[in-house]
């Protein structure tokens, strides 16, 4: 039994001060006895506030991106030993938004997950196709060119530890979710692939989340197919009450 993931993403909202009072608020609406893992990925520069104010629970907190290099003349940039060092230890790779504004491409993203791995963090590497791929119904073209230049990259020690996000980019803050059919269509080409590369075990094992707006008026349905072993969550993570009752629904 794959244990569940309720991921979120903050993407650029929430100053340090306004991390800390959404743990107010979401930490005691949370069953101490949740089953599932939480975690939460806030901006860099609040992920102290983060890790001090989830300290003690079961939440977790991550980065959204990180660079591969360990130090060096990247000026901006993040390392992933660096996030670890701030107390992060999951990551958000490949997202749509960096892969669209910052021209991040799959070898990039091989590369963060092998920085991320190396510097033990979680990695959740994210895949999915674009409005017109979606379109011309090319959706099971871009997953296995996305897998195979991505994450079929790593040795298959690597595979264990890494999560996929399934985020088709036509549903990541528009309002039109993903049926639960078109969501778990796609988690099972991906397990199908994982299988393909790194056998049956890894592939079972391999814990797929689907994102794109995701709220709490649609989580149940997608929340009953087996194929989906969590989600990850922009704007509707922003608030602690709709988070929770996301949490909830694991
Ligand atoms: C995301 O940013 O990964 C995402 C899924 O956003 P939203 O839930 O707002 O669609």
């Amino acid at each position: 039994m794959r244990r569940r993931i309720m991921a979120a993403n903050w993407k650029m909202y929430k100053t340090a001060e306004q991390t800390t009072s959404f743990f107010e608020q979401f930490i005691p609406l949370l069953d101490p006895n949740e089953a599932c893992r939480i975690v939460i990925c806030p901006p860099a520069l609040s992920i102290p506030a983060a890790v001090s104010a989830a300290s003690g629970t079961q939440i977790r907190i991550g980065g959204q991106n990180c660079y591969w290099g360990k130090e060096g003349a990247f000026t901006g940039e993040i390392s992933a030993e660096m996030l670890r060092a701030a107390g992060a230890t999951w990551v958000i790779l490949g997202h749509s938004e960096r892969r669209q504004h910052f021209h991040e491409t799959d070898s990039d993203v091989l590369k963060k997950t092998q920085a991320a791995l190396d510097a033990g963090l979680s990695p959740i590497v994210c895949i999915g196709e674009k409005p017109d791929e979606h379109k011309a119904g090319k959706t099971n073209d871009v997953i296995v060119r996305q897998f195979a230049a991505g994450v079929a990259g790593l040795t298959e020690e690597q595979f264990a530890k890494v999560c996929i996000a399934y985020e088709p980019i036509w549903a990541i803050g528009t309002g039109n979710v993903a049926t639960p059919e078109i969501a778990s269509a796609a988690h099972k080409l991906i397990r199908c692939e994982a299988e393909k590369r790194f056998g049956a075990e890894a592939a079972q094992q391999l814990r797929i989340l689907y994102g794109g707006s995701v709220k709490p008026d649609n989580i149940k349905g997608l929340m009953r197919e087996p194929e989906l072993d969590g989600v990850l969550v922009g704007g509707a993570s922003l608030d602690a009450h709709s988070f929770a009752a996301i949490v909830k629904s694991a």
